[in-house]
C-alpha cells in the first residue's frame, strides 16, 4: 500500500496504484472511475469518512413499527412494480412486504432499478422513515426511499452499523464501503506516528482509529466516545503534518533573500495621487507593514486578513503600484474571471492617470490579444497584470515579477500558488483572506506566514439589516422586493448548494429563474447568473446588473467570492440554513455598498431544525465578521454524527481548529520536537510520516483550512 502522493500522475512512482490488482471487485474501471474523482491511493478511501451512519444490527417487527422511526425491517416481497407518473421523467417503484407480523408499503421515488430486487418471496432489508400515509382507504404506515439490502448481502452491509458515504461520482456507495472494508481487513494502514506521542496523547493506531470510524462497534455520539477517540487520533494526524510543513517552509524562508523595492519620494507622491480616499487607521497600519517587507532583502510572505468590506483590495493596488513605478512586475490573481475583470477595471482607473497599464489575462482573453500581453510580460514592457488561473499557465513568463497578490487565497490550490511564485525569482507574496478567524488561531495555523488584520471599516458603511424568516413570509418578501425594485434598487435572489452536487445547484437557480420572472417578478428586467455558464454569458450578466440594465439577479453562490454590485439593495438567500454563517456573512457582503441601506432576507429550508434557524439569528445580531466566523467554526460539526463530516475546509477532513485547539496546540509542540530531532522512531514509522507530510506539502498554501 503506498502513501497518497502529492500529485496525481500516474508516472510518478509515489502514486503506485495501491489496489495492486488483488483486491478482487476492483476492476481497471473502476480504478480508473475512483482515480479520476481523487482516489488515487489506499489512504485516499481511508480519508474519505462516513457522513453519517445507519444501525443496521436489530430489525423491527413490521407489527411494531412507529411512524416517525427510522427502523430496519427484515421482510420477504410480496410484489412490487414500477409505473411511471404523470409528469415527464418521474417514476414511482412501489412494493409490499411482509414479515408475518403485518405488511408494509414500500416507495422509492425515480429509483426504477429497485424494482429489479423485488422478486417475489426474495428476503430483502430495508432501512428507512416510517411515514403515515393518506390513502383513499385511510391512514397508513409506508417506507419512503429506503435502503434495500438482500438479506444475504455482504458483511459490510447488514448486521452491523453501516457507514454511509457522501456520493463518490461512478461507484454505487455499496461498492464503496466494500473496498473500505477489504481495505481494512486486507491492507490495514501503516503507522505513521511515532509509539512516543501516541502513547503520551492515548491516541490508537492508525488501523484500529480508521475501523472506528468506517465501521464503529457503536453508532458513533456526537463527541464522546470511541468515535471522538478515532476521530482525535486522525485530527492530530492532520494537525501534526500541517505544523510540520508550516515549520519547514517558515525556517526555509528565513534564509531566503528576494526581490527588493526601495521605498522612495516618487513612489510615496505616486501612492498618495492614486489613493481616492483616506485609508483607515488599519489599512495605514497593514500598507506600513507590507511596505517595509517590500522595501527588506526578505521576501514578503504576508497575509492580509479583514471582513469582507473592510478594503483590502486598495492596500493591495498601492503595493501593486509602488513596485511598477519601481520597474518591478506586480501580479494580481483572483479566482473567478468575473473578480479578475472586475478588479483589473478597478486598478485601471486608479493608475491610468499616471500613465501606468493594466492587463486583463483570463481564459477568454485569446487570439491576438493574448499573443501580444504574453510577450509583453516577458520583455517586461508591461508591469501590472491581474488574472485568473491563466497566470500560472507555463506560458506566461515575467521578466522581473516582483509582487504576487492572490485574492481569495483558499481558492487556490498550493501548487498553483507556488507556480505562480516561481514565475519570479522570490517575489514578495501578498495572500488576502476574507476568512476571519481570530489572531492567535491563525498564527498557529498559518504558522509560516506573517500577518496584517483590517479590523476597521471604511467609514459611511451602513449596517446591513438582516432578517430571518421562513416559507410563511414569502408574499410579503416578494411584495418587499418589488417595492425595492420599483423604488431603484436592485434585488438578489441566491440559491446554495442545494444537493452535494453543481448540477442541481445550478437546476435550482434555473427553475427559480423561470418561477420568479413569469411570476411575482414578471415585468422586471432580469439575470440570471451561475457557475456553469461560459465566461461571456456571466459576463453579460453582470454587466446587466452593474450598468442597472437588470433589476432582479437570480444566482447560484457565484456572487459570494468578492463581486461587487454596488447598486444592490436587498438579498435573498434561500435555503440559508445549509450555508455556514461566514459564508452568509460573506454574501451579504455584496449588498449595499453605495451608501443605501442594504436588507438580507434569510430564508430557512422548509424542514430546517429550531437549532438551525436559531444559529441564522447570529447574524441578525452581529455584523463582525470575527465573531461570527468563530461562532460558526464552534457550531460546526456539531450537529453532526460524531462531527465526523469533512467539513470542507481547504483542507483538513477531520480536524475543527477551533475545537480542536489544545489538540493543534500539542501538534505544534511535536512538530517543534521533531524538527529537533528528539523522537525516536521506529524507520518505518518514520518514513511514513515523512511521506505523509510530503503529502501535505503538495495540498497545503491553498490555505486556509478554514476556507
Ligand atoms: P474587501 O476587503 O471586501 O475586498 P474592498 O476592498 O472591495 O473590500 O472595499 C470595499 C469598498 O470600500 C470598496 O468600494 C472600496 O472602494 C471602499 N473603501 C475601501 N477603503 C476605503 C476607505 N478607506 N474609505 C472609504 N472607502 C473605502
Ligand atoms: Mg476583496
Amino acid at each position: 500500500m503506498k502513501p497518497p502522493a502529492p500529485e496525481t500522475e500516474e508516472s510518478s512512482p509515489r502514486t503506485a496504484p495501491f489496489f495492486s490488482g488483488e483486491l478482487a471487485g476492483v476492476g481497471p474501471a473502476r480504478k480508473r472511475a475512483l482515480a479520476e474523482v481523487g482516489f488515487s491511493s489506499a489512504e485516499d478511501i481511508l480519508w474519505w469518512l462516513p457522513s453519517r451512519y445507519e444501525d443496521r444490527r436489530f430489525p423491527t417487527p413490521i407489527g411494531q413499527l412507529k411512524e416517525g422511526q427510522t427502523a430496519l425491517v427484515r421482510a420477504r416481497v410480496l410484489g412490487g412494480r414500477t409505473r411511471r407518473i404523470y409528469k415527464r421523467g418521474l417514476s414511482l417503484t412501489e412494493a409490499i412486504v411482509s414479515d408475518g407480523s403485518g405488511n408494509l408499503h414500500v416507495v422509492w421515488f425515480n429509483q426504477p432499478w429497485m424494482e429489479r430486487s423485488l422478486t417475489v418471496g426474495t428476503e430483502v432489508c430495508l432501512f428507512g422513515k416510517v411515514v403515515l400515509f393518506s390513502t383513499r382507504a385511510g391512514l397508513r404506515l409506508q417506507m419512503d426511499n429506503p435502503s434495500l439490502e438482500k438479506a444475504d448481502a455482504g458483511a459490510a452491509d447488514l448486521d452491523r452499523v453501516v457507514p454511509i458515504y457522501r456520493k463518490v461520482a461512478g461507484i454505487p456507495g455499496k461498492q464503496f464501503r466494500r473496498i473500505v472494508l477489504k481495505l481494512l481487513d486486507e491492507h490495514p494502514p501503516v503507522e505513521s506516528l511515532p509509539l512516543q506521542l501516541r502513547e503520551s496523547e492515548r491516541l490508537p493506531n492508525i488501523g484500529e482509529a480508521f475501523r472506528m470510524v468506517h465501521f464503529p462497534e457503536e453508532p458513533i455520539v456526537p463527541g464522546g466516545g470511541a468515535g471522538e477517540v478515532a476521530r482525535k487520533r486522525l485530527a492530530m494526524e492532520e494537525l501534526l503534518a500541517v505544523q510540520c510543513v508550516l515549520g519547514e517552509a517558515k525556517r526555509e524562508r528565513a534564509l531566503a533573500s528576494g526581490v527588493m523595492i526601495p521605498a522612495t519620494r516618487e513612489a510615496g507622491l505616486l501612492l498618495r495621487r492614486i489613493l481616492p480616499f483616506s485609508l483607515t487607521g488599519a489599512q495605514r497600519r497593514a500598507f506600513r507593514e507590507i511596505a517595509s517587507d517590500l522595501a527588506s532583502s526578505k521576501p514578503m510572505y504576508r497575509l492580509l486578513q479583514g471582513d469582507v468590506g473592510s478594503g483590502k483590495t486598495i492596500v493591495a493596488f498601492l503595493a501593486m503600484a509602488w513596485a511598477a513605478q519601481s520597474g518591478f512586475q506586480a501580479a494580481f490573481m483572483a479566482p473567478t474571471e468575473i473578480l479578475a475583470r472586475q478588479q483589473a477595471e478597478r486598478l485601471a482607473e486608479r493608475v491610468a492617470a499616471d500613465g501606468m497599464e493594466v492587463a486583463l489575462l483570463t481564459a477568454s482573453v485569446t487570439g491576438r490579444a493574448r499573443r501580444q500581453i504574453l510577450e509583453r510580460l516577458a520583455s517586461g514592457g508591461l508591469r501590472l497584470v491581474v488574472g485568473t488561473q491563466s497566470l500560472f499557465q507555463e506560458k506566461v513568463l515575467f521578466n522581473n515579477l516582483g509582487l504576487v497578490i492572490i485574492d481569495e487565497q483558499h481558492r487556490f490550490g498550493v501548487e498553483q500558488r507556488a507556480r505562480m511564485v516561481a514565475k519570479g525569482r522570490s517575489p514578495n507574496v501578498l495572500v488576502m483572506t476574507a476568512t476571519p478567524i481570530p489572531r492567535s488561531l491563525a498564527l498557529t495555523l498559518y504558522g509560516d506566514l506573517d500577518l496584517s488584520v483590517l479590523d476597521e471599516k471604511p467609514p459611511g458603511r451602513i449596517k446591513v439589516v438582516t432578517k430571518v424568516r421562513d416559507d410563511s413570509a414569502i408574499r410579503k418578501i416578494e411584495a418587499f422586493c418589488r417595492t425595492e425594485m420599483d423604488g431603484g434598487g436592485q434585488v438578489f435572489f441566491v440559491f446554495p448548494l442545494v444537493e452535494e452536487s453543481e448540477d442541481s445547484d445550478t437546476e435550482a437557480a434555473v427553475q427559480a429563474y423561470e418561477r420568479l420572472t413569469q411570476g411575482p417578478f414578471r415585468g422586471y428586467p432580469a439575470a440570471l447568473l451561475h457557475g456553469r455558464m461560459n465566461g461571456p454569458a456571466k459576463e453579460k450578466a453582470v454587466a446587466a446588473v452593474r450598468q442597472g440594465k437588470a433589476k432582479l439577479l437570480v444566482s447560484t453562490t457565484v456572487v459570494e467570492v468578492g463581486v461587487d454590485l454596488p447598486e444592490a439593495s436587498a438579498m435573498v438567500v434561500m435555503h440559508a440554513d445549509r450555508f455556514g454563517l461566514a459564508q452568509l456573512h460573506q454574501l451579504r457582503g455584496r449588498i449595499g455598498r453605495s451608501g443605501q441601506q442594504g436588507y438580507c432576507i434569510l430564508m430557512a429550508s422548509a424542514g430546517a431544525s429550531k437549532a438551525a434557524v436559531e444559529r441564522l439569528s447570529v447574524l441578525e445580531k452581529s455584523d463582525d465578521g470575527f465573531e461570527i466566523a468563530e461562532a460558526d467554526l464552534r457550531s460546526r460539526g456539531a450537529g453532526d454524527i460524531g462531527g465526523l463530516r469533512q467539513w470542507g475546509g481547504g483542507g483538513f477532513r477531520v480536524a475543527n481548529p477551533i475545537r480542536d485547539k489544545a489538540l493543534l496546540e500539542s501538534a505544534r509542540r511535536w512538530a517543534e520536537k521533531i524538527s529537533r530531532g528528539e523522537i525516536s522512531w521506529k524507520a518505518e514509522e518514520k518514513e511514513r510520516f515523512g511521506e505523509w507530510v510530503r503529502s501535505w506539502s503538495g495540498r497545503l498554501g491553498s490555505w486556509g483550512p478554514i476556507g
